[in-house]
């Protein structure tokens, strides 16, 4: 017994746990109340369900809703929508599943207190662009967890999930997961008929933009730590479309949203010289993805392709132009508002750099690439879709189950489904909750059974770091870097570099080939090796080193689904160079991957899309 053996234990037992209370976990809990009355509905959340997740500092717009009360659009405009944005390339089943019943979200949101703003016209909610709405959402994220935290029988906040248990008899279902409490240290072992994955997508894969004393500002929220990946992937669940990393464009240095700039604001951006220039990028775009490029509305990734183009031509930076719209005092409030809802540091950014979008055009940049399922961008699981409009291979249990017996997912952690947002995502996990309340029912006498052996080995796993620092940290008298360890913080950093520079992040102008990517997994094997070293001086630097586990599987997924799509399916996301151009008659296809958690290794198989809407 190593020296956290004696650490205390605790048993949960539920009917259906749900990993991560953001969007898409109180959604599953809300909802598997709903369908499941007397079940036990267990959430557990690393940080505190009333504000946490990608919304912990609010939103500004709700980006997902139809509006089919006002005949404004239908779910198959938004299939397209996102099948266009996406390339070709979108789970079309799923993402109808998540059309058809996003309103309804949207009028719960608004019976339980988040304030919808009004066209005073037309009394219907103002639209700031076609999907989206807005909102006074400082608040949304409260509002939406205490609907989940009504509805469970209980949330164990602080509790850090590292791996999901299976059953002992049946090694394809799922049967609970294990985890330790971040501040208390004690060891979690819950016991689940069904679990709900919704531990949101991942930043800090790939090097960012902002580093040093800037290093916690990323635009995707930084302790998204890729668990949502990283849980599925180590008990053997297919992903999807891992490659399709996203990179957005956004104000420079604070990572400030420019939806309602567009949109709401009606501004443009130009080059250094005050030039238009994504007609410049046309005809050279439309040779590497044909007529892609005259879809409208033009696909986010080709957007920033004709921005990156642009400043490698050395005509940047390029600048977002506000000195006009910032001359109308309302529009000039919304500006700053839009900043003060959700990325308040962007607002501080302007103030400390002497910008004032009345006076001076502020600069945009291109972040650092972000895995996650539920914006502009689809990697995840690889998911059973809705039995009334899944195709048949896409159909081989309940809704959002995985290929894992039990396992559900909503949100980021699903693939194939763009443009769920926030919005889509608690829908989606609606949809996952009623899913996993009929598998629960269907069990019937058939119940999982966890192994007290795996759980106990377990145990000692999860608290190795801990050990590993309590040990190592005698042979230095001062210092972070020892013989016999390596802190969370410096395996991050070697993560990023790796990914960075040869799996297509910033430094190398988000591009990629076979010899960099086969170099890059070579280094992950490493990496992952030295992560057995990881040491840990205490129950936060724990929890770090848990995080950059589940990064690092997560990233050899990502480089083994970029290296095996051998076409250039996004530009503007990343580059194959040895293959720059979009392949529709090999590639119009979705990639899956599945671990072997014994041997380490990936198979990978293409999937069909099939285009349900016309
Ligand atoms: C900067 C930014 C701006 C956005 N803007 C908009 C917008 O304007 N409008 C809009 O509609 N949507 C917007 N979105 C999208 C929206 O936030 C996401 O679609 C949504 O939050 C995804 O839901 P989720 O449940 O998958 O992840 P999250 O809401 O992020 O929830 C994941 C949860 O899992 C927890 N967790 C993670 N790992 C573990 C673990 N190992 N154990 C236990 N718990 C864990 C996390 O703490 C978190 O609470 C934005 C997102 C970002 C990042």
């Amino acid at each position: 017994m190593g020296l956290f053996g004696g650490r205390k234990t605790v048993y949960v037992d539920s009917d259906v746990l749900v990993v991560g209370g953001g969007f898409g976990g109180c959604g599953a809990t809300y909802e598997s109340r709903y369908w499941g009355r007397d079940l036990k509905v267990v959430c557990v959340e690393k940080a505190n369900i009333e504000r946490s997740g990608a919304v912990a500092q609010g939103l500004y717009a709700i980006n997902c809703y139809m509006g089919m009360q006002w005949d404004e659009n239908q779910p198959e405009d938004h299939v397209r929508y996102a099948r266009n944005d996406l390339m070709g390339l979108v789970r079309e089943d799923l993402g109808y599943d998540i059309a058809r019943h996003v309103d309804s979200t949207v009028h719960k949101f608004e019976e339980w207190g988040l304030p919808i703003m009004k066209d005073p016209e037309t009394g219907r909610y103002l639209r700031e662009g076609k999907w989206q709405i807005m909102i006074h959402g400082e608040s949304y994220k409260p509002i939406v967890a205490e609907a989940a935290r009504k509805a469970a029988t209980k949330v164990y906040n602080r509790i850090m999930v590292t791996h999901l248990l299976m059953d002992k008899t049946k090694p394809n279902r799922v049967a609970g997961a294990v985890g330790f409490n971040v501040r208390s240290g004690e060891f979690y072992v819950f016991r689940a008929k069904a679990v709900i994955v919704a531990a949101g997508g991942a930043s800090h894969i790939f090097k960012p933009r902002s580093v040093g004393e800037g290093m916690g500002r990323t635009w995707y929220a930084p302790w998204s730590s890729a668990s949502a990946y990283a849980l599925p992937i180590l008990v053997g669940a297919k992903m999807t479309q891992m490659e399709n990393r996203i990179v957005l464009t956004r104000f420079k240095d604070g990572y400030g949203p420019v939806g309602a700039y567009f949109l709401h604001l009606k501004t443009h951006t130009e080059n250094a010289y005050g030039k238009e220039y994504e007609t410049t990028w046309y005809e050279h775009t439309k040779e590497l993805v044909g007529d892609y490029i005259d879809r409208h509305p033009v696909p986010t990734c080709l957007r920033n392709h004709a921005f990156l183009e642009e400043v490698k031509a050395g005509r940047g930076p390029i600048r977002m132009v506000t000195k006009e719209a910032f001359q109308d005092p309302h529009k000039e409030t919304v500006g700053w508002e839009n900043f003060l809802g959700m990325t308040i540091s962007q607002a501080v950014v302007w103030a400390s750099q002497n910008i004032d979008p009345k006076h001076t055009n502020p600069e945009l940049t291109t972040s650092e690439p972000y895995v996650m399922g539920s914006h502009a961008t689809c990697s995840g699981a690889w998911a059973s879709g809705p039995e009334d409009y899944a195709p048949d291979e896409y159909q081989w249990g309940y809704n959002r189950m995985m290929t894992v017996d039990g396992l559900f997912g909503a949100g980021d952690t699903i693939g194939g489904t763009a443009h769920k947002f926030s919005s889509g995502s608690f829908t989606e996990g609606r949809i996952a909750g009623k899913a996993a309340v009929n598998y629960v029912n269907d069990l019937g006498a058939e119940q999982p059974e966890v192994s007290e052996a795996e759980y106990e080995g377990l145990k000692t796993v999860v608290f190795q770091p801990m050990e590993n620092y309590e040990v190592g940290r005698n042979e230095i008298v001062a210092g972070t870097v020892s013989p016999s360890y390596m802190l969370p913080i410096h395996g991050l950093q070697r993560l990023e570099k790796i990914m960075d520079e040869y799996v297509g992040g910033i430094s190398a102008h988000y591009t990629t080939n076979e010899p960099m990517l086969t170099r890059g997994l070579e280094l992950l094997q490493m990496l992952k090796e030295d992560l057995d070293h990881l040491g840990a001086e205490d129950l936060h630097q724990l929890q770090r080193a848990w995080e950059l586990k589940h990064r690092a599987i997560a990233s050899e997924c990502v480089t083994q689904h970029t290296m095996f799509r051998t076409e250039t399916r996004w530009p503007g996301y990343y580059y194959r160079a040895d293959h720059p151009k979009l392949d529709d008659t090999d590639w119009h296809c979705f990639t899956l991957s599945q671990y072997d958690r014994e041997t380490g290794s990936w198979e990978m198989e293409k999937a069909p899309v099939y285009h349900i809407v016309d």
